[in-house]
Formats: structure tokens, C-alpha cells, sequence
């Protein structure tokens, strides 16, 4: 933060003299400490008289002052200058508006005119909508003292500090602006929604997602608790209210705003943090369908590559930003914002011969320095070096978690796409799609605890069955045990993709699966999701390559997501099995031929996590269908 430096200047400053004074006590030194604050230091100045904005009192302080026409004549300066985000002129011209206004025996803030100076003392009020205020101080007229000698000019507390703390105040106006959308309720009151309510909440839920996603930039979510969420299905009572629950006063809103704030500060640091071990860079590279992926992409499209300048957003150990440079790149530009690694990630760059160098001669003929590392969030980048807007041929990036959307980095990428990349520039990976398939009981924890050294603890299983109905998984399944065929959740085009589509909701249609060989019906003990991205010959023209991490694949660190259901479906291929007409759809006697889902993934309150809500519906063979109650699941 710019105060920092600042902070440690003053604090050197200060150990200087208390050192000095300590070593030889000398006088000089607290004369000068004593002259510089009362440079200063110009409160302590007894000589000066303050005058009111508004009548004649005069005060000994600017804090008086300002405590007297906020009680006296409701005319709050610090709470103005916060809630318009005034700086240092700003509120300079603030005070000779007001000055000018009062002169004419105006109203500073509504704009009308009194007969008299009195009328007007009368007449002031709350301020009623200070953005009108904001629009005059535009006006370099104001920068003239309205008064001679206005001591108030000179002696406001307008020092950096506050003016960061104003205009932040004014960024979380606007933050909370961005919380105007929707809010949704989950009243711990209200738990005997129906299955219908839900259905019906789920809906207006998903829309209102879509929009306020398409506000917030991808940096805040909507404001729901993630409790509801956890507690899942339909005793969650869920249901969307508009704003209007949101607190209304100014102060309170922004309040909630510094909290959400806070908040996001919170999960980054700790995010941040976790990539700051080694241990799970080793994890990722050695996972090594993923880094052959990339390293694949990058190496083996000369065309694409040779000549290049890339950008790797969250470089990590700067493994792909090597490649590229391998690969033979021009300029690789490496961002990453865990500080540990992007120290580490330039001191392996400068250890292979590949960091770019301000001096000529760093790396060598066959791999000449080609690497620079920068230490920040990409969305800061500007504030740490100047990228010419789309000047970018190539954007690499590994931000793929699990479930492909959790931590919430595809939006950082998306961020630098748009801003970075060329026109027509390439996006490696450049296709993601999201898969669902039905797992069966070898999906779950039911076969181990049915036979423990020949004992039956089944009643365990069963209990973790229900427990896992509750929070996704992420666990190793094995394609056998799929009993429906895979379907298509979510395509994203990378290049193109608008960033509030990271947030989606769609259908699939699983089919029971043909293979189920002893022609009885089988349970569906939930669905299984997984993700493949694409390095397609769109920017891959020599070889194009997919990492997939699907079951059936060779397995990767980011397993499958295991969604389970609160009540097993009972499932059979239609062609082998003749339905009972009476029994429910999704019962051994009926068993559902299909399984239609609904499913939304969306980034959740808590920042970098997301939502899953799944909605399932049973058909057989018959077409009758039968739904189950909506679930909710929170992947933190
Ligand atoms: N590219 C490396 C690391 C991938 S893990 C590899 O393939 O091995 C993702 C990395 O991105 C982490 O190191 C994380 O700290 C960083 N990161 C995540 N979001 C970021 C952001 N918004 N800006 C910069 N770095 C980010």
C-alpha cells in the first residue's frame, strides 16, 4: 500500500532521532524534531481562529470547527469528503463553495435561497443528495479562497492518509452499488419450503445471478450466506429478495462494503499464501498429464510460439513461462501474485539463463533472457509495469480448479485477455467443457464399509452416504463404475467467452447405460463432474492436444467433483426392462430410464469459492418423471 513507504520513512526518522539523542544527547537534533513539528504540526498554532461556514463563531481548531457545523448547522465536512471521495482540492474547493453559497445566503446543499442570513441558519438540513455537490466542484473557481486569509484552507486534515481512506470509502460506495441486484435470504426461520418453492427459488436464484455477475466484474459475488448453502436441499428454505434488506444508511452499507472488502482480502492473502509452499507446485508438475499438456502446446507449435511475446498469468514456478521461452518466445512476461513465488519464479529464470535482462548479455545464444517476472495480481499489473494494451500474441495460463471453476482465477485470465491479448491473438488452453456422468455404489464409501475384515459396517456407509449428500467431493472415480453415459454440462470458448458467463446454468440428459450387463436396474448414487480443456488447432496448428482429466483417463491432482444425492435413483436401460405403472419413477419397480439434471455453477459469497445447485429429475421408459428436491453445494 503507497502508505507504507511513507510509515517506514517516518519511522526511520523517528528511531534516528531517539538514537542520536540517545548516543550523545544532543540538543541539536530535538530542536530540529521540535521545529519540524511545528511546521507541521499547525493545529498547535495557538494563533490561529477558525471561522464557522456559517455564522460567526470562531474556533482554536479545525476540528472544532468542523464538530460545531456539523451539530450547529448539519453540515458534516469529514462525512461529505468520505462519501464524495474529495481529495486534498477537492475538499479545498468544498469549503469556498460552501463559503460562496453561504455568502448568498444560498443553501449549500439543496439550492435555495433565504431572505437572510438568519432564514438560511434556519433553513439547513441534512445533506439530501451530495452527487449534485460533487458535479459543481468540478469548477476551478473554487480553487480561489472564497475569504481572505481563510486560515481552514491551510490547516484541514488533508494528508494522504485520509485521502485514501476517502476515496476508498467512495470505492466501497460503489462496491456496494454493485451489491444492488440481489441478496439472498437463507433465514434459518424458513425451512418448510416446498419442493415447488424451491424449484421456483432456484430459478429467480439463478437468473439474478447471471445479472448480478454481470455487475460485479468478476470480484465480488452476491451477498448469501454460505450456511444456507452448506446445509443443503430443501430445508434450506433459499429465497431471493431484492436490496431492499440491505442496510440503507449510508454508514452501514458502507460498512458492509469494508466487510466484503475485508473479506476478499482475507481469502486472497490466504490463497496467495497456500501457493507460497513448494509442495503443491511439486504436486502440480508433477502432475503429468497436466504439465505435458501445456509443455506439449507450448513446444511443439513452433509456428505459434517462435518469435512470440506471452504473458503466463500466476506463473507459479514460471514452468510454462519456460517453455515459452524453449519454445523460442520473444518476450515472456510472467505475473504472479504470491510474492515467495515470484521471487522464486526470477531466480530459476535467472538460473537457467532465460531472465530477461535491463543489460545486455543475460542468458544465452540458444535462450537468450527472455523472462521477466512481476510481482502482483494481474489486475494490478498497470500499477507495476506498462504492458501496451493488446500487444500480447500469446495468453498461457494454468488457473483450472477443481470442478474447472473453483478459486475463481479463470476470471483473472479472462482480465488480462481482455486488456492484453491481440486481436486474434491466441489463448492456451483456448476450450474448457464440463462434463457429468451417474456413479453407482463403487463410487461411493458403501463397498468398503460393507465388508471390514469380514464384518459388516454398512450402517457407516450409509451414514457417509448421507453425509456426502451434504458437500462435494473431490475424489478418484473409476469409469467403471459410471452407470450412465457421459454428457456435456458447459462448453467456454476462452477467446471469446464474456467474463459474468463464468457463472452458468445448464441442462444434460444422462441415459442409463447399455453395458449394465446383468440387465437388472442398478442405483445412481449421484453424478460425477469433470472438466477437459482444449489446445485446439484454432492457435495449435502442428499439434493441438487436450488435458483431460475425465475417469476415463489417466487421473490427475484435480480428480472428478462427486455430487451425491439425498435419495438414490434407481436406474435401467429402457430397452431391458418393463416398468411397474403404479410405482414411483426412480424405484427398483420403476426405474428411471433418463436422468435430466439442472445444474448451476456460480461463484459463492465466500470469494474463490463456488455454488453448485443440482436439480434432478427422473423419467422412465414410460415418460413419467419424478423430481427430486433441489440441492445445494458449496465447494470451499
Ligand atoms: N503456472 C504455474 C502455477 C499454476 S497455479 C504452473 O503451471 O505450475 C496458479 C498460480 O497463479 C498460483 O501460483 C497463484 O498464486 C497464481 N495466481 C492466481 N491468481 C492470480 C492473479 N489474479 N494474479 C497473479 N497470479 C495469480
Amino acid at each position: 500500500m503507497a502508505k507504507s513507504p511513507m510509515e517506514t520513512e517516518e519511522t526511520n526518522r523517528l528511531a534516528q532521532v531517539e538514537e542520536e539523542e540517545e548516543e550523545d544527547d544532543d540538543e541539536y537534533f530535538k530542536e530540529a524534531w521540535t521545529e519540524d513539528e511545528n511546521e507541521d504540526g499547525d493545529e498547535n498554532d495557538e494563533s490561529l481562529e477558525f471561522l464557522c461556514l456559517f455564522c460567526d463563531s470562531k474556533y482554536g481548531s479545525c476540528d472544532a470547527l468542523f464538530d460545531h457545523c456539523r451539530l450547529a448547522h448539519f453540515f458534516d465536512f469529514n462525512g461529505i469528503r468520505k462519501e464524495l471521495g474529495l481529495d486534498f482540492y477537492g475538499s479545498f474547493k468544498l469549503i469556498n463553495y460552501v463559503r460562496s453559497q453561504v455568502a448568498d445566503n444560498r443553501c449549500w446543499s439543496c439550492g435555495v435561497h433565504c431572505q437572510s442570513k438568519q432564514d438560511l441558519q434556519s433553513h439547513l438540513h441534512q445533506s439530501v443528495d451530495t452527487k449534485d455537490v460533487k458535479l459543481l466542484l468540478v469548477h476551478d473557481k473554487y480553487l480561489n479562497p472564497f475569504m481572505q486569509e481563510d486560515s481552514l484552507l491551510y490547516s484541514f486534515d488533508g494528508d494522504e492518509e485520509d485521502e485514501e481512506d476517502c476515496n476508498a470509502s467512495f470505492e466501497k460506495e460503489e462496491i456496494v452499488k454493485d451489491f444492488r441486484n440481489v441478496y439472498i435470504d437463507d433465514d434459518d426461520d424458513d425451512d418448510d419450503g416446498t419442493v415447488e418453492d424451491i424449484e421456483l427459488n432456484a430459478e429467480t436464484y439463478n437468473k439474478d445471478r447471471k445479472t448480478v455477475m454481470a455487475v460485479s466484474n468478476g470480484h465480488l459475488s452476491y451477498a448469501c450466506s454460505s450456511k444456507g448453502i452448506t446445509d443443503n436441499g430443501s430445508d434450506n428454505g433459499l429465497s431471493v429478495r431484492s436490496l431492499e434488506s440491505l442496510p440503507k444508511d449510508k454508514q452501514s452499507r458502507v460498512h458492509f462494503a469494508d466487510v466484503v472488502e475485508k473479506d476478499i482480502k482475507r481469502v486472497n492473502d490466504s490463497y496467495f499464501g497456500s501457493y507460497s509452499a513448494f509442495g503443491i507446485h511439486r504436486d502440480m508438475i508433477s502432475d503429468k498429464v497436466r504439465t505435458d499438456a501445456y509443455r506439449q502446446a507450448l513446444l511443439k507449435n513452433p509456428s505459434l510460439l517462435n518469435g512470440a511475446v506471452v504473458m503466463d498469468v500466476g506463473c507459479g514456478t514460471g514452468i510454462l513461462s519456460l517453455f515459452a521461452a524453449q519454445a523460442g518466445a520473444s518476450r515472456v512476461i510472467s505475473i504472479e501474485a504470491s510474492e515467495k513465488m515470484a521471487t522464486v519464479a526470477t531466480q530459476i529464470a535467472k538460473d537457467n539463463g532465460l531472465l530477461r535482462s535491463k543489460t545486455e548479455g543475460e542468458g544465452n545464444k540458444n535462450c537468450p533472457g527472455v523472462i521477466e517476472v512481476v510481482h502482483t495480481m494481474v489486475e494490478n499489473l498497470d500499477k507495476s509495469v506498462q504492458i501496451q494494451p493488446h500487444s500480447v500474441d500469446v495468453l498461457v495460463s494454468e488457473w483450472m480448479g477443481y470442478c474447472l471453476l473453483y478459486e475463481s482465477m479463470l476470471s483473472s485470465v479472462l482480465f488480462a485477455r481482455d486488456r492484453w491479448l491481440k486481436p486474434g491473438g491466441a489463448i492456451l488452453p483456448d476450450t474448457a467443457t464440463i462434463f457429468v456422468a451417474g456413479f453407482g455404489k463403487g463410487g461411493t464409501s458403501l463397498p468398503f464399509w460393507e465388508n471390514v475384515y469380514g464384518f459388516n459396517m454398512s450402517s457407516i456407509g450409509k451414514e457417509v452416504v448421507e453425509d456426502a449428500a451434504k458437500f462435494p467431493l473431490v475424489e478418484i472415480i473409476n469409469h467403471h463404475d459410471l452407470v450412465t453415459n457421459a454428457a456435456v454440462l458447459q462448453s467456454f470458448d476462452l477467446a471469446t467467452m464474456k467474463p459474468d458467463e463464468v457463472d452458468f446454468t445448464a441442462t444434460a440428459e444422462l441415459e442409463a447405460k447399455l453395458d449394465n450387463l446383468d440387465r437388472k436396474a442398478t442405483t445412481c448414487y449421484g453424478v460425477v463432474l469433470w472438466f477437459d480443456t482444449g489446445f485446439t488447432n484454432r492457435f495449435c496448428k502442428e499439434m493441438p492436444t487436450v488435458l483431460s482429466t475425465s475417469p476415463y483417463t489417466p487421473k490427475t491432482h484435480w480428480s472428478q467433483t462427486v455430487l451425491t444425492f439425498r435419495e438414490p435413483i434407481s436406474v435401467a436401460a429402457s430397452r431391458e426392462f418393463a416398468v411397474e405403472g403404479s410405482a414411483d419413477v426412480g424405484t427398483d419397480a420403476c426405474p428411471a430410464s433418463k436422468i435430466l439434471l439442472r445444474i448451476s455453477i456460480a461463484r459463492a459469497t465466500q470469494h474463490r469459492c463456488i455454488d453448485i445447485s443440482l436439480e434432478t429429475t427422473g423419467v422412465c421408459s414410460d415418460g413419467r418423471k419424478r423430481s427430486l428436491p433441489a440441492q445445494i453445494f458449496n465447494l470451499t
